[in-house]
């Protein structure tokens, strides 16, 4: 294994970034800002532990911007963790819708109920008892810890690797860098006001240490800088080249009533997009599978032409979506629903694009 280069220490401090924050900070709905929240804890408003746990799970994997409206129609309609966990799972679900990565939801809505059980609808206010919630990894733990409860946890998202390889030049890739990158986030993490600390690193990468061309003229931390100085911020963090996604092949059965009405059924709980509700799928295989041998029902299934292609974390999907009219509507675990009310389903982007393709085809809705 190839040796790590060595990290220069850098000079940054803390309060330069902290004053900084106090004159740039992002108005976020779920944010109190630097100057509410005043100087550290008990002192000043202080952030409401459900809206930094909400958001938090909200933003793994998708952006501030498309996260926005979902966290103010949530707060709206389930105002406190407690009217969350007594909502329907299927109504998260419903308003989940778009956000992707299903699981996520199905976890808030378990953690929801068990803060509202366990916890008497109080969340616990250290990593550790933050960690053993539903769909609370290491990062949300520190998150909520930081911004919620001012713990001097190291918070470390994309945007923060990305300063901390910059401020210290870290110039091996990533994913074999992370430890460093955390253990320089957390030397770097201050007692004294954490959480207004760690939105600023994240605020820093997000506005102006940006993945292409940082505005570093505006850097609070630029003195400080090694990548800087080296002439080389545009270049870090490096990557390991990706391995590429393998590729899987399925078949979505696309079945209609004489009255027009399509067929859905609830998924699984477990696996992909489990607990989901969607048309009927094939298993997805290395290799395409035989839309007969995998129908739910014998009928006379007819393919339409092209397919339907799906990106998950892991691996690609193809689906090919076949066609057929039954007038029996004797199918178990059946949800009939007429075009027109196909929108009020959760029906996750996969899904959606295969409403999408069938209706090009099909020349309905
Ligand atoms: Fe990022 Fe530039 Fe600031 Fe360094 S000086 S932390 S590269 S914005």
């Amino acid at each position: 294994m190839p040796k790590a280069d060595p990290v220069p220490a850098s000079a940054a401090k803390p309060a330069d970034l902290l004053a900084w924050y106090g004159r740039h900070a992002r108005t976020l709905p779920w944010r109190v800002p630097p100057r509410a929240r005043g100087r550290g804890r008990g002192r000043g408003a202080a952030p409401d532990p459900y809206h930094v746990w909400l958001s938090e799970i909200m933003l793994q994997q998708t952006t501030v911007a498309t996260v926005g409206p979902y966290f103010v129609r949530f707060v709206e309609r389930w105002p406190t963790v407690e009217a969350l966990a007594a909502a329907p799972r299927d109504d998260v679900l419903t308003e989940w819708a778009g956000l992707g990565y299903y699981a996520r939801a199905r976890n808030l809505h378990a953690c929801a109920q068990t803060v509202a059980g366990a916890h008497g609808g109080q969340f616990p206010d250290t990593e550790d008892a933050l960690r053993a919630l539903p769909g609370i990894g290491a990062y949300t733990a520190a998150a909520v810890a930081a911004i919620a409860f001012d713990r001097p946890a190291a918070v470390v998202d994309g945007n923060v690797e990305r300063v901390m390889a910059r401020l210290h030049a870290v110039t091996d890739p990533l994913p074999g860098s992370k430890t460093a990158l955390k253990a320089l986030a957390a030397s770097l993490t201050p007692s004294e006001r954490p959480g207004d600390y760690a939105q600023a690193v994240m605020d820093l990468g997000a506005t102006v240490c940006t993945p292409r061309r940082p505005k570093c003229p505006l850097c609070p931390w630029r003195p400080a800088c090694h990548a800087h100085s080296a002439g080389i911020a545009g270049e870090l963090p490096r990557r390991a080249p990706k391995k590429a996604r393998p590729q899987r092949y399925g078949v979505a059965y696309w079945v209609t009533r004489p009255d027009g009405a399509i067929l859905l059924q609830q998924r699984p709980d477990r696996g992909l997009l489990g607990g989901m509700i969607g048309m009927p799928t094939s298993d997805w295989l290395d290799v395409p599978p035989d839309p007969a041998a995998q129908a739910p029902f014998a009928a006379d299934w007819r393919a339409l032409p092209g397919i339907v292609q799906h990106g998950f974390t892991h691996f690609r999907l193809d689906l090919t979506v076949v066609v057929a009219q039954i007038d029996d509507p004797d199918v178990p675990d059946a949800i009939w629903a007429l075009p027109d009310a196909l929108g009020r389903h959760a029906l996750p982007t996969l899904m959606r694009k295969v409403v999408r393709h069938a209706f090009a085809h099909t020349g309905r809705a």
